[in-house]
């Protein structure tokens, strides 16, 4: 009998006449492979912040009933990374270890079993020590990639977009796939350029992901499981929290300006005006303005990242997305409104699980070529002298003259105007993410009124214990393959697992916010600013003036971009 570290060694990948089966309107529709062999081992786990994903291939029970096994499926599922022992206890009860026709009852095999996310790297020793397996620890981006150009390329139907709920497949042209955005929203969000099979740049990330939103949405909604919180988000009315435009200016004023009435001005906006306390909101309210600001953001950051790398597709990934219609409308709206319709969100349907697919295939022996793909040709962007050759975002402040500037002006939301000289403006775009947002979640928090009061609270707190930092995904070295030491946020609130107010100190909830926000509104200036060519940036208004603490942390913040 083979034994697995010869079956590893050996392992074929077929993926000739991959597609999806089962029922196409569930989650994670398993991907047939007709033509692989269940001999030995396959899967691959993707052990993020918040969630591990694992990928294993299951062979046909007939073809097993035929002598030699070939065809199966490979099937997908998911567990809380905070239950660890859940996903070994699965790996245990389904064999997965163990190829289909091998004598299972060795216990200890030197198999090593592919594993990435920074789990990978912090629970090395707790699958040594439960299987005896050593992971085979791969780079998340790299497999990031590897998932999503699979995908893309290999399986008919995967993406596609989404409009009022109207989901229309997208056909991925082979010759036109590259380069594209990537925008993988986990507990933090990574977006990466993919401009070839193995060949792509993580540009910038966020650490506004889908841990902030969960983070606080259980802290003010109560809600501890996420589909609770999606189904909420679906029964609430965002008024009651969110300033709107014709709030701010009055509908006359809208009228006149050619302004959307209706527009976002500032999430959770009305809250400090209001005086209402958290106990005073629905629960259903709380959950649409939470998704409706947090996902407009992402929306946001990666429109501004797109257009800075002159890139027209975006796809969605990460489970953030998690198929959920609402969620991806809002991004596709998003995208669609600041593009002018000259973007393009596309979503997938298996969009958590590129990290762990791309594990799977990562250094197998793929038959036929199946993953080697036409690299773009790069021309939209390589001919734009204003970028760097590598693509990268480079930061050349000069101090030659005070026009033209960005001002950007930050109120209950954030308006971002243009000067270029007196009296000569343009407001260029603004994000609903402002001072009303930081006080309004702040009231509702920690119950503090006004901007003093939060900022005092926040000198006094730890942003550690509600934030989750890349060193708790990855261990105390961090990630240093893209520059990320062990003490960086990933995830703001991205460590928050109780549902209880009274759980967590008031000046941990002020710390974190101030970072969270300042550090956003920061990067997306930084964007605006460069998308503009404009190199100088003012702030002005009443959230940050005077304040050395909020000014210290933009300046940061525009120095890090
Ligand atoms: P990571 O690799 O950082 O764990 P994921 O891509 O798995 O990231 O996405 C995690 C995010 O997905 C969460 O922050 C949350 O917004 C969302 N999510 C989707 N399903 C769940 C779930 N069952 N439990 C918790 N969060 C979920």
């Amino acid at each position: 009998m083979t034994n697995l570290d010869e079956m590893e060694y050996n392992g074929l990948l077929d993926l000739e006449g991959a597609e999806l089966c089962g029922d196409l309107e569930e989650r994670n529709p398993p991907i047939s492979l007709p033509n692989q062999s269940s001999d030995g081992a396959l899967l691959a786990v993707d052990i993020g912040g918040t969630l591990i994903k694992l990928v294993y291939f299951e062979g046909n029970e007939d073809a097993m009933s035929h002598g030699r096994a070939t065809g199966g499926q490979l099937r997908f599922v998911k567990f809380q990374t905070s239950r660890l022992d859940e996903c070994l206890e699965f790996i245990r009860l389904n064999r997965l270890l163990y190829g289909r026709g091998l004598d299972t009852g060795s216990t200890s095999l030197n198999v090593k079993f592919k594993a990435t996310g920074g789990g990978a790297f912090k629970f090395a020793d707790v699958f040594k020590e439960k299987f005896g397996v050593s992971l085979d620890k791969l780079d998340e981006m790299d497999t990031v990639v590897t998932g999503a150009n699979f995908l893309l390329k290999k399986i008919p139907n995967e993406s596609f977009t989404c409009m009022h709920g109207k989901r229309t497949p997208v056909v991925v042209s082979q010759q036109n796939l590259f380069p594209y955005l990537l925008v993988n929203i986990g507990s933090g969000v990574s977006m990466i350029k993919v401009m070839g099979n193995r060949k792509f740049e993580r540009v910038t990330g966020t650490h506004i992901g889908g841990g902030t939103m969960f983070g606080l949405a259980k802290l003010l909604t109560g809600c501890t499981r996420y589909d609770d919180f999606l189904q909420l988000s679906q029964q609430g009315d965002n008024l009651v929290l969110d300033l709107i435009v014709k709030d701010i200016c009055g509908e006359l004023v809208c009228l006149k300006q050619g302004l959307s009435a209706s527009t976002l001005a500032s999430s959770f906006g009305k809250v400090l005006s209001s005086r209402r306390k958290l106990s005073d909101y629905k629960a259903e309210d709380l959950a649409t303005t939470l998704l409706s600001a947090f996902t407009y953001n992402i929306a946001q950051v990666s429109f501004l990242v797109a257009s800075l790398l002159r890139l027209k597709r975006v796809y969605f990934g990460g489970s953030y997305i998690r198929g959920h219609a609402s969620t991806m409308d809002n991004i596709s709206y998003a995208i669609d409104f600041w593009s002018k319709g000259q973007m393009h969100a596309i979503f997938l349907r298996h969009e958590g699980f590129l990290g762990a697919l791309g594990a799977l295939l990562s250094n197998l022996n793929l038959k036929n070529d199946d993953m080697i793909f036409e690299d773009s040709k790069e021309s939209e962007f390589n001919n734009d002298s204003s970028y760097a050759d590598d693509g990268k975002l480079t930061t050349e402040l000069s101090e030659d003259s005070v026009f033209p500037y960005l001002l950007v002006n930050i109120g209950s939301g954030v308006s971002m105007i243009e000067v270029i000289g007196k009296g000569k403006f343009e407001r260029i775009i603004g994000t609903h993410i402002g001072g009303g947002t930081i006080l309004g979640l702040a009231r509702l928090l920690t119950g503090c009124t006004s901007y003093d009061d939060f900022l005092d609270l926040s000198q006094r707190g730890d942003n550690l214990t509600v934030d989750l930092t890349v060193g708790d995904i990855y261990g105390e070295h961090g990630y240093p393959k893209i520059g990320l030491p062990a003490t960086t946020t990933a995830s703001s609130f991205g460590k928050v697992t109780s549902n209880k107010l009274s759980d967590y100190r008031a000046e941990d909830f002020a710390a974190a916010l101030l970072n969270a926000f300042t550090y956003n509104i920061g990067q997306i200036s930084y964007f605006v600013a460069k998308l503009s060519g404009l190199k100088r940036i003012f702030f002005r208004g009443a959230y940050i003036c005077g304040h050395a603490k909020t000014m210290d942390k933009i300046s940061r913040a525009l120095k890090y971009w």
